[in-house]
């Protein structure tokens, strides 16, 4: 009998930690059976729900109970114990939507396991992958494996991964480097978070893999500065796989040696962008620059680096266990494989789920979320943070890809996703990630630097009812040009939410300026 206490950050805040004491006491009172295991596992998901208490019993499907309190945690284990049924008080339908419309591979041993323990990890087909790519493939075969499974960067772009690690696998080069960016820093968004914290080694072994691909010795993970538990946790995992021989030298025995080390952010949201991180761990200012050379050319200290986000790293250890084909066969379109997603805002079920490409997002709404809570009637979703846009009702039909999102005026992002309800003031949205966006402005282009200030000024006037028709129409024309002309991602992107709330709630806009707040 597996007992698995979800010690995910939101569970935590609501109490877990005195469920996992009262089952420990408990189990210590009974000389901790063998056949007993407690869990404290990484994110199980349903954050809204926590603490979640998991059990699962040889040969039977999981049972799972929300809002779990240590009086009610020991009743379950009472009850297993005398063989009496469990109490159902707060237990979650067997197959509630919220899991079953979910594919779980990035995200397959979140909430299973403990995950400061390696053993673990590699129970459940941990550094298999990474054992295959050096005692079976070449470094080209990898490279072709990755191409083959159709990955693209979840970090926001959508560049094809393997088409990257082949790049920087021709590139000259005495040294390489992989860094893997943990910098993520949109409203609403914990995706990165949660993985860095539910299962370290899936994204080491993802940064080895690639490591042997391209030819590197050396690698980085670069962790937001306020994710403490995230660094605390990779931490230990490097340890524990040096010493285990996974990483190091002469990895699993091989003539391949590759080192990892953690570099911590100092809270700017710029340094998610990719010149301004490799700048940062460079011990420089945290600022982009201007490409080309691109990092896969000339990266860290002028080598060849090659830089995807954590999640992308997280699906590596996937596409060789289930095969590239296989891997490739998930998916719509050119958008081959699953997303990981923070769910949030006004639905019923906030939390953290993985989907198929394509899903559409009323599936992701309405099944998984579970509806907007109190009933509220569906306004709009926002996905890709500040660099995002809102889809409006009408287009809840749409599948959620790289393409899709594109066309409907926002972008798959990183992975926030944020649900509003029909109170919400869709120009009251803009004007906030406008702010979030000129407060993070690192101020090197002048587009981005007066260009945001000056979007947000409008704003503010448009909502507090003082703007006219002309003001209108300059917030347009102002936000085309910080798009067309700002150096770097953020500022090309900070009018997103903005142009695209004109494009399906112009009305919202032009009530506004009428004189209606
Ligand atoms: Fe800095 Fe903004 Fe220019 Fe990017 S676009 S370099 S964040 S000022």
């Amino acid at each position: 009998l597996r007992l698995m206490v979800c010690c995910g950050t939101p569970c935590v805040a609501a109490g877990a930690e005195a469920v996992m004491a009262a089952l420990r006491e408990r189990l210590a009172s009974l000389g901790n059976p063998a056949d007993l295991e407690l869990v404290g596992t990484g994110c199980q998901g349903p954050c809204s729900r926590g603490p979640l208490l998991t059990m699962l019993r040889p040969g039977q499907p999981e049972q799972v109970w929300e809002k779990s309190t240590p009086e009610l945690a020991v009743s379950i284990l009472e009850a297993e114990l005398q063989q009496t049924a469990v109490p159902d008080a707060n237990l979650l339908p067997a197959d509630w939507p919220f899991f079953r419309c979910q594919t779980r591979l990035v995200l397959a041993n979140s909430g299973k396991i403990d995950p400061e323990s390696l053993d673990q990890y590699i129970g459940r087909g941990g550094y298999e992958s990474l054992a295959q790519a050096l005692h079976e493939m070449t470094p080209d075969d990898v490279c072709s494996g990755v191409v083959q499974s159709g990955l693209r960067g979840r970090g926001g772009g959508g560049y094809p991964t393997g088409l990257k690690w082949q790049l920087v696998r021709k590139s000259s080069g005495s040294r390489k480097f992989v860094v893997a960016n943990g910098d993520e820093g949109d409203p609403g968004a914990y995706m990165d978070r949660s993985l860095m914290e539910s299962d370290p080694h899936r994204i080491l072994e993802g940064m080895a893999i690639a490591g042997y691909a391209i030819g590197a010795e050396q690698g980085y993970v670069y962790v937001r500065g306020e994710y403490p538990v995230a660094a605390q946790r990779l931490r230990k995992a490097i340890k524990d796989a040096e010493r285990a021989g996974l990483l190091g030298s002469r990895v699993l025995d091989s003539s391949f040696s590759f080192r990892i080390d953690i570099r911590i952010g100092a809270g700017a949201f710029v340094c998610g962008e990719e010149t301004a991180l490799l700048a940062s761990i460079m011990g420089r200012r945290g600022q982009p620059r201007i490409r080309p050379p691109y990092p896969a050319e000339a990266g860290l200290w002028g080598c060849p680096t090659l830089i995807n986000n954590v999640e992308t790293f997280g699906n590596i250890p996937s596409i060789f266990s289930i095969g590239p084909q296989a891997f490739n066969a998930i998916g719509n379109g050119k958008s081959r494989g699953t997303k990981v997603f923070a769910l949030c805002g006004e639905v019923v079920n906030n939390g953290l789920i993985e989907v198929p490409m394509g899903i559409s997002l009323r599936e992701i709404v309405f099944e998984i979320g579970g509806g907007l809570a109190n009933g509220a009637a569906f306004k709009a979703a926002q996905t890709g943070g500040p660099s995002g846009g809102c889809i409006p009702a009408e287009k809840l039909d749409t599948p959620v890809d790289y393409e899709n999102l594109q066309a409907l005026g926002s972008i798959m992002g990183s992975g926030g996703l944020i649900v509003m309800g029909e109170q919400s003031c869709m120009v009251d949205v803009a004007r906030f990630f406008m702010e979030f966006c000129l407060d993070e402005s690192c101020g090197k282009c002048v587009p981005c630097r007066t260009g945001t200030v000056e979007i947000y000024r409008l704003l503010s006037r448009i909502c507090n009812g003082s703007a006219s028709q002309r003001d209108l129409q300059t917030l347009e024309q102002l936000c085309r040009m910080v798009k067309d002309t700002s150096l770097c991602g953020l500022g090309a992107a900070a009018p997103n939410p903005v142009l695209s709330t004109l494009r399906w709630f112009r009305a919202e806009y032009e009530a506004h300026v009428g004189g209606r707040r």
